[in-house]
């Protein structure tokens, strides 16, 4: 099979010069185009096989319209879409393999796969709190990992993440309820990502946690779904997919 032509929006980012990095020593793949702010994104897409998308959410309309336009792969790991922009993104994966995942790391899926399982095993009597460090750049809080891990505990209580996350708290906020998922953004530094579920219960604690100390496992887990996609009909996709977790 010919190497994969990847088109990576968001170039001159973080993740864009990991991902960039990690593809040019990868013999499957190759670079069709670096774009970033103020190129040209649309005379680009024609030439490649797959988008790989690290930029911002506010990006995506146009980016969607374009992959569509021209059936190409789409990789999405920009985070921070509104529900609106989720909602798009379903529409889009109606024609085209998206693979959309707020985290690519092995690590934090299975850290996803766990939360899960000690939500259900645990039940209703633990407190559930998700923490998240991240470096100080970071523009969006939660992180979408953050938020995904929520929604998975939300989902095993059934429990609503817009009604039922408690972003931090301040002042005299009464009791902690059952019925809450406590949500903490910590900034500082350069931190990669940190993550930690707790389940609080009378007498006891579980802690579960994630570190990512490079952005690289990000990058190839990026590169991975585009080679996964690209046998994929159209659909949306996320990393627990690619993986074969579900
Ligand atoms: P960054 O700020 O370093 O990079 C973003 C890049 O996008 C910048 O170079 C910026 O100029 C570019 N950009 C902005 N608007 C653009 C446009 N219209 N067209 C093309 N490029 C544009 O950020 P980062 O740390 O690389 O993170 C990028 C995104 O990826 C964030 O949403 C972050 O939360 C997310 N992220 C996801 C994962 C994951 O595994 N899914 C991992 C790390 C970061």
């Amino acid at each position: 099979m010919s190497p994969l032509r990847l088109l990576m929006n968001g170039s001159r980012g973080r993740m864009g010069q990991t991902i960039l990095a990690c593809a040019k020593v990868d013999p499957e793949v190759s670079i069709a185009a670096e774009i970033d702010s103020g190129d040209d994104f649309q005379s680009a897409v024609p030439n490649c096989d797959c988008v790989i998308d690290f930029t911002h959410h506010a990006v995506v309309e146009n980016v969607l319209t374009t992959c569509v336009a021209h059936k190409k792969i789409l990789v999405i790991g920009t985070t921070g879409h509104t529900d609106a922009q989720v909602e798009k993104i379903k529409g889009a994966a109606k024609s085209i393999p998206i693979v959309f995942a707020p985290n690519f790391s092995v690590g934090v899926n299975t850290l996803f796969w766990l939360t899960r399982k000690a939500a259900e095993i645990l039940g209703p009597e633990f407190d559930l709190e998700v923490v998240e460090m991240h470096h100080r750049l970071k523009k969006d809080a939660p992180s979408g990992t953050a938020k995904r891990l929520a929604e998975i505990l939300a989902e095993v209580r059934s429990l609503q993440y817009n009604s039922d996350v408690r972003h931090g708290r301040h002042g005299i906020v009464g009791e902690r309820t059952s019925a809450e998922i406590g949500m903490h953004a910590i900034r500082g530094g350069d931190v990669v990502g940190d993550h930690t579920v707790i389940f609080a219960a009378q007498g006891e604690r579980v802690e579960l946690t994630h570190t990512a100390s490079s952005r690289e496992t990000f990058a190839r887990g990026a590169i991975r779904a585009a080679k996964w996609a690209r046998t994929q009909s159209p659909g949306l996709y996320d990393m627990q997919d690619v993986l074969g977790l579900k």
